[in-house]
């Protein structure tokens, strides 16, 4: 295949991605004009902590797998869509493909990351503060921009990414951790739908078949964070056991991710510390949050949505809550209230910055 002006450039640069690594597809301007030499290289550091999450993978355990091995590196594709998701092919080989345009979604927020932080490092903060809590102009507006851009890729069928939203100089810390653990998210997830192709299908039936029962037991037990009407349809939907098993393969991805990223920020788990901990709590509510986001625009955009393949990303939090206090033998209001508290505020957060976006919306539709 020959090489793409991306990748040329790349390499005039001697930047190169590990073997595992490969990009599909070049970048345009909406225009169809090479991109600047400078956003080439934003985006290649969008692009890079997937190809260092992917490079080498320590394997907890190898005697669970097939063909026993110490280390693991997928085949990872990254393409320049800008369909902000990702997804997996479990067919012999597996394959990671990672679209761009999911990694420039969270580096397109660097406003909100950085009133997340504030509003949760607020000393001795109250549930209060939460619910009078009103979204800044420059947020709204941050997200506006994000959404506009989906609008724009997925009038060129996605073809083109964009990048709504750049980080200022006191941005940029933040924005990159963040961006760089949203990354590790995704590629987790991936990652562990992926390892069905090594596993021994034993031992990924045994783990299939206990996320499968905790999504049983959620059914059953969820009261805290659905609404019953809610609930009574999920549970109709979920009689299908077609539908029950996607979401159980999305749930186990979703927890999977977690550990992933909390492996990944912990050297494996070797250091405990309680802040490492928290920083993945808001990930990964951010991460539901931004599912939420999606949802919103395909909803405006009459884009599909199926819930028949993927839990609804309220859903998705909620099973997560679910799992991971059983996980810590708490019950889940414990959890929510010991652990998960920084995770419920950027969930309460987020919620206020994309409800009051809604209103804004429908008011100028209004106009
Ligand atoms: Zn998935």
């Amino acid at each position: 295949m020959p090489r793409s002006s991306f990748e040329e450039m790349l390499a005039e640069r001697l930047i190169f991605f590990p073997k595992n690594v490969s990009i599909h597809g070049d970048v345009r301007q909406m225009d169809g004009t090479p991109v600047d030499p400078e956003m080439a290289m934003y985006l290649m550091h969008l692009m890079r902590p997937v190809a260092q999450a992917t490079e080498r993978i320590v394997v907890p355990d190898p005697s669970t797998m097939t063909n026993p091995q110490r280390h693991v590196s997928p085949k990872t594709i990254l393409t320049f869509s800008g369909m902000p998701n990702a997804e997996t092919r479990i067919d012999v080989e597996g394959t990671l493909t990672i679209h761009l345009g999911m990694l420039a979604a969270f580096a397109s927020l660097p406003a909100t990351f950085e009133l997340l932080h504030s509003v949760i490092d607020t000393p001795d903060l109250q549930w209060s503060h939460l619910q009078t809590f009103k979204p800044p102009e420059n947020v709204l507006a941050e997200v506006d921009r994000l959404m506009a851009a989906w609008d724009a890729s997925a009038k060129s069928g996605w073809q083109h990414v964009r990048v709504s939203s750049f980080p200022t100089d006191s941005q940029f810390g933040l924005y990159r951790k963040m961006s760089d653990g949203m990354a590790h998210l995704v590629t987790g997830h991936e990652l562990t739908h992926w390892f069905e192709t090594v596993y021994r299908p034993s031992e990924w039936e045994r783990r299939i078949a206990e996320t499968k029962s905790d999504v049983q037991r959620w059914l059953g037990e969820e009261t805290l964070l659905m609404r019953p009407q809610v609930m009574s349809r999920l549970r109709g939907l979920l009689q299908d056991p077609e539908v029950l098993d996607n979401w159980t393969h999305e749930v186990h991805a979703d927890c999977g991710a977690f550990d992933f990223l909390h492996a990944s920020s912990t050297h494996g788990g070797w250091s405990q510390s309680a802040k490492k901990l928290q920083r993945s709590f808001i990930l990964i509510a951010l991460l539901f949050s931004l599912l939420t986001l999606l949802e919103i625009f395909n909803q405006m955009t009459g884009g599909e949505v199926s819930v028949k393949t993927h839990p609804p990303a309220s859903a998705r939090r909620a099973l997560f809550v679910h799992i991971q206090a059983r996980r810590c033998g708490m019950s889940e209001q414990e959890f929510l209230l010991k652990q998960f508290g920084a995770g419920v505020a950027v969930g309460a957060l987020m919620d206020a910055i994309i409800g009051t976006y809604v209103n804004l919306v429908e008011s100028r539709m209004r106009r």
